[in-house]
């Protein structure tokens, strides 16, 4: 059977659909998950910005971030407002926007206290199923990106990716990311962070190699569009086998 977009939302809209996808820094996870949320007229989830939004809350109440019960009991009082719009996600901490202010170095620098905090990867993995399993049975769907969703989060998604590419291309498209540009030296600073933060992740969580009856989609060479297409497969293969 071949779906077209409206004949795929119609199937989806009658069994739900929960898609987990992981892959270290780099490996397009987020530019692959928007764009088949839209094509899907699913929610998306970014579960880095959750623990990006607490990092920025634990900074901002100058909350020590050692102090792990102390953090993990910050995560429940945080007013943390998402929208699952996958075109341009915006992040609410109360009144304050945080869409930018998540994204800046200082936060990537004091990301890992907080996403080796074990109590706090718990309550994440719980909020984050939660969300995933609420959009599912609302007769929608979401596609949630990470570290550990196809494993901890959500190892009954009925879709899971591990998405990989190649070092030096994921290298390269975060450098682009972050600077609009790629120079020899952006390459060194960006190899520098990159790579500290997923030593420090990888300690908490594999995704590097796939867990059982998860796919692997590697996106070196294949483009955005390649990629999407792969993981429609994949979508398509699911839906009939629960039609
Ligand atoms: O994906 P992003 O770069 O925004 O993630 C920021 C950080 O959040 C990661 O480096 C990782 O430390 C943490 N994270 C995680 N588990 C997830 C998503 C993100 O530990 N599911």
């Amino acid at each position: 059977m071949t779906f077209t977009d409206d004949s795929r939302r119609d199937a989806i809209s009658h069994v739900g659909i929960t898609i987990a996808i992981d892959g270290p820094a780099g490996s397009g996870k987020s530019t692959i998950s928007k764009t088949l949320a839209s094509r899907l007229g699913i929610g998306y989830l970014d579960t880095g910005a959750m623990y990006r939004a607490l990092t920025w809350y634990a900074l901002d109440r100058e909350i020590d971030l050692d102090d792990q019960e102390r953090v993990r009991a910050l995560a429940d009082e945080m007013p943390l407002i998402m929208d699952s719009d996958p075109v341009s996600p915006v992040f609410h901490v109360g009144a304050t926007d945080v869409t930018a202010a998540i994204r800046e170095p200082r936060i990537a620098l004091a990301i890992p206290k907080v996403s080796t905090n074990l109590p706090v990867r718990k309550w994440m993995a719980s909020e984050q199923r939660r969300r995933m399993m609420e959009a599912r049975a609302n007769g929608s769907g979401m596609i949630a990106e990470g570290r550990d969703i196809t494993t901890v989060v959500c190892p009954d998604a009925d879709v899971r990716v591990l998405l990989l590419a190649d070092e030096e291309e994921r290298l390269r498209r975060r450098t682009l990311e972050l600077h609009g540009k790629v120079t020899d030296e952006l390459l060194e600073s960006v190899r520098d962070q990159v790579g500290k933060r997923d030593a420090a992740d990888s300690k908490v969580s594999e995704f590097m190699t796939p867990a059982e009856g998860v796919d692997v989609v590697d996106s070196t060479g294949l483009g955005i569009d390649g990629v999407v297409e792969e993981i429609l497969k994949l979508i398509d293969a699911d839906l009939v086998s629960r039609m």
